[in-house]
């Protein structure tokens, strides 16, 4: 239900000014572009960078941008990218080392230079999977600087859903489509007729202030129904759903089962669904030296759970089998992370199902595998 009392309009025309104001506070906007025929995050300077009038059609293994026949500004689902590129780089420097005259090293700390990013338009299920990251890098035992430094100074400005994709499945994974909390201001793209505006709800202070320099009106009743319907067009839309009762339990009792076979003939360990992923966190170490030998630099790498080197210990890799590695991976995804963080690894974005060259929909794998355990009770009588 949207809370009236804090509800707003911001007109198409006057959208301009949250990026000006953003910018003028010194935060750079990230959000949504078209490049090379998807939609992806980079920076964006103005409203014009958005992705107007564009869509896409998603399913198993298919993207495809195509137009609209309206000028939505977000009108669209999920990319390849996701926010951890921000948060979690795919490369980042964590030191670098040089020889002294005297023969010692002398060795520095990788700073982080980079200006505090307004995230906008961040869907439900992505404001979960950053959350779910925050579990794992902003920890207290173990906080990540980099992530946790920018992850304190970002601006998070969501949009929320007004169509799914065939891919999503946010509503049986409770994240989504409309945001509840957790974001500094929300918007939600309304087009009737010739009307064109934003419903608008601060969800912070940093919210509240940013819409104090943008024109805004405060909401009716009816621009409030208008939003609550696009929120239900979602819902209407979502193109999977997934049955997550006792989805650990049906996992841990399943690592036997012939499903992971199937997956070894087609999975190509290629590592896309894990890159794809917004919650996926696994990286590696690499160390760098020039060809003087005084100059050394340790770098983080984003890794994958499917290369045969992740799970490489003394005398060899402990998963060989691309069947272990898909297990390994869902396991986790689905059952692990509940006992790990408390919450699940999955927020039903639907990457893993479009980005994965061959189409395995983990949907249809967990529902197969439930299938199998019903039909093996079903003969055991
Ligand atoms: S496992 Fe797939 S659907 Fe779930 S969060 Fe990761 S990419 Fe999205
Ligand atoms: S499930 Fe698909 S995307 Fe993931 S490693 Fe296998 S082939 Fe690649």
């Amino acid at each position: 239900m949207i809370k009236a009392d804090k509800t707003f309009i911001i007109k198409r025309c006057d959208l301009q000014a949250l990026f000006d104001v953003v910018i003028a506070r010194g935060y750079m906007p990230v959000g949504p572009t078209v490049r090379e025929g998807v939609i992806v995050y980079d920076e964006l300077r103005s409203v014009q960078d958005l992705p107007e009038g564009w869509t896409e059609d998603q399913d198993a293994g298919t993207y495809r941008l195509k137009r609209r026949d309206d000028s939505a500004l977000f009108g669209f689902n999920n990319g390849p990218h996701s926010w951890k590129k921000y948060l979690f780089p795919p490369r980042s420097k964590l030191w670098e080392g040089k020889k002294t005259d005297d023969g010692g090293f002398t060795l520095k700390e990788a700073e982080d230079t980079q200006k505090p990013f307004a995230f906008i338009g961040v869907r439900s299920c992505d404001l979960h999977a950053i959350q779910v990251q925050d579990k794992v890098f902003m920890n207290e035992h173990h906080p990540d600087p980099l992530y946790a430094g920018r992850r304190d100074q970002a601006l998070i400005i969501v949009v929320n859903c007004g169509q799914a994709a065939k891919t999503c499945f946010c509503t049986s994974m409770n994240t989504g489509p409309r945001a509840e909390s957790g974001y500094d201001l929300s918007l939600t793209e309304i087009l009737e007729g010739d009307d064109h505006y934003f419903v608008a709800e601060p969800g912070s202070a940093k919210g509240f202030s940013l819409l104090a320099e943008i024109p805004h009106t405060e909401a009716g009743g009816e621009n409030i129904t208008a939003a609550e319907k696009c929120t239900k067009r979602a819902v209407e839309q979502m193109g999977r759903k997934i049955d997550i009762s006792d989805i650990k339990e049906l996992l841990y009792r399943n690592y036997g089962n012939e499903r992971w076979d199937e997956l070894e003939k087609r999975c190509l360990a290629c590592g896309n669904c894990t890159m794809a992923c917004p919650t996926c966190f696994c990286s590696k170490v690499e160390d760098v030296t020039d060809l003087t030998g005084d100059h050394a630099e340790r770098w983080r790498e984003w890794d994958s759970c499917f290369t045969m080197d992740f799970s490489y210990i003394h005398g060899g890799s402990a998963r060989k089998t691309v069947r272990s590695r898909y297990r390994q991976w869902l396991t986790h995804k689905l059952a692990a992370w509940l006992d790990q963080f408390g919450a699940s690894g999955c927020v039903g974005c639907g990457r893993c199902i479009t980005w994965c060259p061959v189409g395995i929909d983990l949907t249809e794998e967990v529902r197969l595998i439930r299938d199998s355990e019903n039909q093996k009770d079903i003969a055991n009588g």
